[in-house]
């Protein structure tokens, strides 16, 4: 995003006339030990022009405790993002490391739903996405899914089920509103999933290798998708509704569609070209997206529909979408599956295989 938008959020009038008070700096510069990723040549890097480094997921610094622990309500408040215009969140401040409070020029607050970001091809902190995920689940994530769900592992259990998940609320609620939470009891995991994808990505950052109640170091992760039938259809359909919205916000309409040919391409349905784009090349796609859009929606069911390629998508979206094709073709992967993990799949369907090392400790 450019800054031609300078300015335009914070004139942005209602329901958020709560005034932030200036951001806390969380660590005086220099007071965080630079312990993480030894000899691995990524720099920690605190400048915030470079996102490179500071990779927690490694097995060495995935299982060293953080030092430094976000508090929303005691370190978020106003920075220079709030008045620049930028809409990325300080991945600093999300680990409690930030050490320029209201001077950052990210955000210092949670991810906003109701103002994120169209471009579905960042997380909430401006990193990019990939098109797939690392086979450990770490990372960045994927943009060819929605993923609001961590897998949360280490976990040191010390009663029953409902009482480990209300431990794992009372850490996890800080960082959004939760959707579900599901332990696994004695495998020492849980899967919380947050309402809004930015909650989940900001959780992902501020938790990892935190402790809960009982001194553990967490894994963040990830979680693999619910192979659940009926929560894919929900999923799809709470993808629909999300895209009629963001076009009625005016985001990019390319950006939705290429979402859905991505998404199209994963579940092998045939990309037809669809005979009801015409021939008016002049007629600004905006629009004619729209209309089609309330026209679905006056619609009871919305059918499977297809991504048009044609005339919508950018050269460079029908590059990346070749290659994506490409890519699960010679990797066999027909149906969206988890990418060939090294390891067998366990026998459970659980899924724990993946995320590294939570049963070798
Ligand atoms: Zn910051």
């Amino acid at each position: 995003m450019s800054s031609t938008t300078q300015a335009e959020i914070q004139v942005v009038p209602g329901k958020k006339a709560k005034k932030l008070k200036p951001a806390r700096k969380q660590v005086k510069p220099g007071e965080v030990e630079k312990k993480e990723a030894p000899q691995t040549g990524k720099e920690y890097n605190i400048w915030y022009n470079k996102w490179a480094g500071g990779d927690r997921e490694d097995s060495y610094s995935n299982k060293v405790k953080s030092q430094t622990r976000c508090n929303i309500k005691r370190d978020s408040g106003m920075t220079r993002a709030n008045t620049t215009g930028v809409k990325y969140c300080c991945l600093f401040f999300a680990r409690g490391c930030c050490p320029y409070g209201w001077e950052c020029e990210y955000l210092h607050t949670l991810p906003d739903p109701s103002q994120s970001v169209p471009d579905t091809s960042k997380d909430c902190f401006a990193r990019d996405k990939f098109a797939d995920y690392r086979d450990d689940m770490g990372g960045v994530g994927s943009f060819q899914r929605q993923n609001r769900t961590l897998y949360v592992g280490r976990i040191k259990e010390t009663g029953t089920g409902p009482e480990t998940e209300e431990v794992v609320r009372r850490h996890f609620k800080e960082w959004g509103e939760i959707e579900k939470i599901r332990v696994l009891q004695y495998r020492s995991v849980a899967f919380v999933t947050y309402v809004h994808e930015g909650h989940a990505q900001f959780a992902k950052e501020a938790m990892a290798c935190q402790s809960l109640d009982n001194d553990e170091i967490l894994n963040v992760r990830w979680a693999t998708e619910d192979p659940n039938p009926t929560s894919k259809v929900e999923e799809r359909e709470r993808l629909e509704a999300m895209g009629r919205e963001a076009i009625q916000a005016k985001m990019d309409p390319r950006i939705i569609d290429a979402v859905r040919a991505v998404r199209a391409l994963e579940e092998g349905v045939e990309l037809d070209d669809e005979p009801e784009i015409e021939e008016d090349e002049d007629a600004p796609p905006t629009k004619r997206r729209k209309l089609e859009l309330e026209d679905a929606e006056s619609t009871p069911e919305l059918p499977e529909e297809p991504p048009q390629p044609k005339g919508l998508l950018s050269a460079d979206t029908l590059e990346s979408l070749k290659y994506f094709t490409e890519i699960r073709q010679r990797s066999g992967a027909a149906n969206g599956a988890a990418k060939v993990a090294p390891k067998p799949p366990p026998p459970t369907g659980l899924g724990l295989g993946g995320y590294g090392s939570d049963e070798d400790d």
